[in-house]
């Protein structure tokens, strides 16, 4: 399965960035069909950087789940679609910290993004709290429990990240066999919910992935690319990550 390797650029970038995008863009070209690479930046530069670089994937960082409404400085699927996204991350566990997002939020947002059309990264990960307590594989599984979008699903459209919160934006990485062992725990969610369909959902890591370690990361069983914050921000951070997993 081709790695899908996503950048997270979150409350960072404006026009002057735009440089970034294109050689992000040019390379992810260039590597054809040997890996997916995709850019969420921030909602405002969505329109630019997707008439700047013309059949890469732009994304976007949430949405909301309704159509419509009163939901003041709220954007929904089919206004990102508009945009130019082709992507959505719902679900990133900043989000469910600081906006109180519960699983049953991240699910109907996930379900509303593939209805519109764009591609979903949908993330889940554990406390620190919940690792040392022994509970990682626990609060994850009934995490994806919850969270996942009513099926069919198409693994091409739908993915999921796993992303330990402790890991995001800390330099602390999950070790292999961690990875491992939740990403096979998450498969296995993925099969009771969806049947066959669900061996063909990537499961993406994500939490301080870098240039240094990401091979290794890539390595591991059941790795299907990653989910990339702060490593995503310059070409010359992204690019070795995005080969790596080419
Ligand atoms: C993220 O924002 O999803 C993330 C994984 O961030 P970082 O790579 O900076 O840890």
């Amino acid at each position: 399965m081709v790695k899908l390797i996503a950048g997270n650029w979150k409350m960072h970038g404006t026009s002057a960035d735009l440089g970034e995008v294109r050689a992000i863009a040019a390379r992810a070209g260039e590597l054809g069909g040997r890996v997916e690479v995709a850019l969420c930046v921030p909602a405002t530069l969505i329109h630019r950087a997707a008439e700047a670089v013309p059949g890469f994937t732009i994304g976007a960082q949430d949405m909301h789940a309704n159509e419509k409404g009163a939901h003041t400085g709220d954007l929904c699927a089919s206004m990102l679609h508009d945009a130019g996204a082709g992507i959505v991350i719902v679900g990133h566990s900043e989000r469910r910290e600081a906006h109180g997002e519960a699983d049953a939020d991240v699910k109907a947002k996930a379900e509303a993004g593939l209805r519109a059309g764009l591609k979903v990264i949908l993330c889940v990960g554990e406390s620190l709290a919940e690792r040392e307590a022994g509970r990682a594989v626990a609060t994850v599984a009934a995490q994806v429990d919850a969270s996942l979008p009513q099926g069919p699903v198409d693994g091409a459209r739908f993915s999921l990240a796993y992303e330990p919160i402790w890991a995001i934006g800390t330099g602390r990485v999950a070790g292999c066999e961690d990875i491992e062992e939740m990403h096979a725990a998450i498969r296995a969610r993925l099969v009771a919910a969806y049947g066959e369909a669900g061996r063909g959902v990537r499961i993406l890591y994500g939490g301080s992935v870098k240039p240094g370690n990401a091979a290794e990361i890539f390595a591991t069983p059941e790795v299907g690319g990653a989910l990339v914050g702060g490593a995503s921000l310059t070409a010359a951070d992204f690019l070795p990550i995005v080969e790596a997993g080419a």
